[in-house]
């Protein structure tokens, strides 16, 4: 008999968790506030990212440092009150960014990665939504030829080692496939086989559509709480209690809030983004997902326009919006490509949720047996979804994992 299922959080992630257990005949109840994929999931770059075997470290050396300290860069800012309330994670972060547990995880990381669009395919496919992605990977524009080579050398290793596909671009080739970027930029990597998706929180519905295709059901209810019950589990919301013999959390970066209601106090941080939409110049189109890499931010030709999401902004998830980053970054990108004017009264605001060992948390709940967390994808959660629904599924229902799964256990953060 299976054993019926409460998915917490409707984003990229939970969505993923309810398609796959769906999937395997589990009766599943996926429950959100918001209709799917309306929150972090939403407002992304959309890039489903095979190239990111690096996770971001927490900058060491003292270029960046200076250059992040007087908090007006384009992609790094934090709230230094904020980043006092978050000091331990923070801390714990920027000792893992050193370069011998660094190394350890990238492995670890890339091993996740690697299933990123090979799990995307089938859902893409399932939920009939291959007009909204592309295959044509993204482009990494530098403006120094000393950072283009660095990157180019981490790139070889990618290829080499971990199945990234990429390219680099004199400034003649990357004329041909995105004309009109300016004087200043050199050359580019093309990372040619990630994906892009013209409007990310439109896959992750048609994703929920393809989940109730498969008999789930999903409820918009604000979540009260989470609780032990005689059976199983007890979910409290504003529009009533549920019960089920098990629960995933998948909360982005609200996890951390009900995982300790629960006994479970995590290292969870956020990096906060934010992203506003700008007209196509007249008399061109950017074709191209671009990132100016040594500014710090992306331009993506979304279905809604010219998307320009923002680097990190350390801060607390609830603290007000601070538009100046993006502010900062639309200026440069001005210069960049004639972007035209903006489309929104104000910016969308977000947050990546974070681990300090940069890994998100997918696995069992050890106080707890039924209980399970699906949490903390970072940078990358868009691009993890679907992997994570697999594995996580695997994992419930007693099968073989496809990757060895100890790196991501909640037990390296609490006993
Ligand atoms: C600017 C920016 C750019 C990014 N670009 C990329 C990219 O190109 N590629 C990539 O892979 N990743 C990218 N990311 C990261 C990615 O967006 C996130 O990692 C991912 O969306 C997290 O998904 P999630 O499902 O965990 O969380 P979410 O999408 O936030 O979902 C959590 C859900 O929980 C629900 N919820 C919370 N509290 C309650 C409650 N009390 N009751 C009911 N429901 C509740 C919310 O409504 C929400 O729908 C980017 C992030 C940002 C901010």
């Amino acid at each position: 008999m299976s054993r019926e299922t409460i998915v917490l959080g409707a984003g990229m992630v939970g969505v993923s968790v309810a398609y796959h257990l769906a999937q395997r005949g589990r009766p599943v109840l996926l429950i959100d506030r918001r209709s799917p994929g309306q929150e972090t999931s939403f407002g992304n770059a959309g890039i489903i990212q095979r190239e990111a075997i690096y996770p971001y470290p927490f900058p060491h050396d003292l270029k960046t440092l200076l250059r992040v300290l007087p908090n007006r860069g384009i992609d790094i800012r934090y709230r230094p009150m904020d980043m006092v309330a978050a000091a331990g994670p923070l801390f714990s972060y920027w000792r893992n960014s050193f370069p011998k547990r660094y190394e350890k995880i990238v492995p670890e990381y890339a091993s996740l990665i690697a299933l990123s669009t090979q799990e995307h395919a089938p859902m893409i496919a399932a939920a009939g939504a291959a007009h909204l992605v592309r295959e044509e990977g993204w482009l990494e524009l530098y403006r120094t030829a000393q950072a283009l080579d660095g990157r180019a050398q981490k790139a070889r290793i990618a290829v080499k080692d971990y199945g990234v596909l990429a390219e680099r671009l004199d400034r003649r080739q990357l004329d041909r496939m995105q004309p009109d970027l300016s004087a200043s930029v050199i050359g580019a990597l093309h990372w040619q086989n990630s994906w892009t998706v013209a409007s990310p929180g439109d896959l992750v519905l048609a994703y929920a559509k393809a989940f109730e295709n498969q008999g789930g059901r999903w409820l918009r209810a604000e979540l009260r709480s989470v609780a032990p019950a005689a059976n199983g589990w007890r979910v409290t919301t504003a529009e009533g209690a549920h019960e089920a013999a098990e629960v995933v959390i998948a909360l982005g970066p609200w996890s951390a809030r009900f995982a300790k209601t629960l006994g479970y106090h995590l290292p969870l941080f956020v990096k906060r983004g934010y992203h506003m939409h700008y007209a196509q110049p007249e008399t061109r189109r950017l074709r191209h997902w671009l990132m100016d890499a040594e500014k710090g931010y992306l331009l993506e030709p979304m279905t809604a326009g010219i998307r320009l999401t923002t680097g990190a902004e350390l801060a607390n998830l609830d603290a007000p919006p601070n538009y100046g980053q993006l502010d900062a970054a639309e200026r440069v990108a001005r210069e960049l490509y004639p972007i035209g004017q903006r489309l929104e009264p104000l910016p969308w605001k977000g947050a990546r949720p974070c681990t300090p060992d940069m890994k998100p948390i997918i696995g069992p709940a050890p106080k707890h047996p039924g209980l399970w967390f699906a949490f903390g994808h970072g940078h990358q959660g868009f691009t993890l979804g679907p992997a994570t629904g697999r594995l996580l599924a695997e994992m419930m229902e007693g099968e073989p994992p496809a990757i060895d799964m100890t790196p991501f256990r909640v037990e390296r953060f609490c006993a």
